[in-house]
């Protein structure tokens, strides 16, 4: 109680930090999405399962800086592994034996053999659909309308589209993100809504020899949480063989969260590339594709160049082979189920004892509570409710003392290897709160 009395209290140097911001960060921040409602939070730093504000007010982090936070902060494999690294030198552009060691360990957990590294989600993306192409010599790739897959012109279409401009249910238009994303593109990007097969198999006809192939989340996160109908990820990817196209799992946030080896293992649907990045170097910048020879046999032969100065950075894989082998073990799976469990059947309790609309989806470190009375299937569903309870439910968390991440509406929470049990209970005693207060 004492410690709760402070929340909000102190915000003087919130305020210093975002008026000296303005001027010189357009927005006054790193990156748009940091500037959402109520304004940025200035970090301080982390610790633990904890992050601090610039005031020194202490939150239960369970926005995870948008899914990557499943070591939690300042993890001392982490520490360890990254002041190892520094000492000897972080950038050669020649690959370190880490690599070797982090490919080997991908190939085991997903099922795909080969695999290559990058920086960010945005990268893995787009190598997953430049390899498509180039792999099929088709330029055309569908993706799932309301998916975010980072912020390259691929896929920067039908992302959050508007009413009147998302066109039929079955048959969504492919809609540009904003006048930075060239019409021509966009076009080349085919959607679907999610859980249905019989809209890509329309477009697999109607577009002979066209298709490359498909980038999907198998489980779709960023609207909430909505996993894949029983035999959707299945039937996808047959359909999509049978027309001599591809399918590209993003698993972007579910890679290592949902489970070892992410949605894909989840699912036991291998696809024939997966996209990882977020989680993947415990809060270093990292990006990774992997899928079978006759895709990434063509990264070897040059028919694709995967390249970049910072691939299979030295700093990033010390931080990966250390979270892979000293963190995300056995152990770490079963406790974020043991939290799951205190987070999902307590939110569900409550959202039943009060009347409350709404259900609880969650898988491994990862879930949602999401405000809506029946279960959702697409995006078209995800936008049809009303977002006040989510934007509710994050001010009663962050006025309790739980950082989540912004838009209640849209986003997951995640947590780490040190979150403990009371961590995640105070989440539960939140909500309850705002259902008492408001129910
Ligand atoms: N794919 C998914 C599913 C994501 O959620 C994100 C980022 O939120 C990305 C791709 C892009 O990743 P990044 O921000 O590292 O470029």
């Amino acid at each position: 109680e004492a410690e709760e009395s402070v929340f909000l209290a102190r915000t003087a140097e919130s305020r210093r930090v975002r008026a000296a911001s303005a001027d010189v960060l357009p927005g006054g921040v790193a990156s748009n999405w940091q500037d959402a409602p109520p304004g940025a939070v200035w970090i301080s730093h982390g610790a633990g399962s904890r992050v601090v504000d610039v005031d020194g007010t202490s939150y239960v982090d369970l926005h995870g800086g948008f899914g990557v936070g499943l070591a939690g902060h300042a993890h001392p494999a982490i520490v360890a592994a990254v002041s190892d690294r520094v000492r000897k030198g972080t950038h050669f552009a020649q690959p370190t034996e880490d690599a070797v060691v982090v490919a080997r360990e991908l190939a085991r957990r997903f099922g795909v053999p080969l695999w290559r590294f990058g920086n960010s989600g945005t990268e893995s993306t787009m190598d997953a659909v430049h390899l498509m192409r180039a792999a099929t010599g088709r330029m055309k790739i569908i993706k799932v309308e309301g998916t975010y897959h980072g912020h390259h012109d691929s896929v920067q279409v039908s992302v959050y589209p508007g009413p009147e401009e998302r066109g039929p249910a079955g048959r969504p238009y492919s809609v540009p993100v904003g006048p930075a994303v060239p019409p021509a593109l966009a076009q080349l990007t085919l959607v679907v809504p999610f859980g249905d097969l019989e809209p890509v198999e329309r477009l697999l006809v109607e577009n002979p020899g066209e298709i490359a192939g498909m980038i999907i989340e198998p489980i779709m996160m960023n609207i909430g949480l909505i996993a894949p109908p029983d035999g959707y990820l299945a039937g996808l990817k047959a359909l999509l063989h049978r027309h001599g196209a591809y399918l590209a799992y993003d698993e972007v946030k579910t890679g290592l969260a949902v489970s070892q080896g992410g949605a894909t293992q989840w699912s036991g649907v291998v696809p024939d590339l997966i996209c990882l990045a977020k989680a993947l170097a415990g809060g270093i910048p990292c990006g990774a594709i992997g899928g079978v020879p006759e895709l990434m046999g063509i990264i070897a032969d040059g028919t694709y160049e995967q390249v970049g100065t910072f691939n299979g950075n030295p700093l990033t894989m010390a931080a990966a082979r250390a979270m892979l082998f000293d963190i995300l073990d056995d152990a770490a799976y079963r406790h974020f189920e043991r939290l799951r469990r205190v987070m999902s059947d307590g939110a569900e309790e409550i959202l039943h004892r009060y009347g409350l609309p709404g259900h609880v989806r969650s898988y491994g470190a990862k879930g949602a509570v999401v405000f809506h009375d029946r279960p959702l299937r697409d995006y078209r569903d995800f936008v049809a409710y009303p977002d006040q309870w989510g934007n509710a439910h994050w001010l009663y968390q962050h006025n309790g003392g739980v950082f989540l991440p912004p838009w209640g509406k849209c986003e997951q929470w995640t947590v780490s290897v040190q979150h403990t049990e009371a961590d995640v209970r105070r989440f539960v005693v939140n909500l309850e709160r705002m259902a008492a207060h408001l129910r």
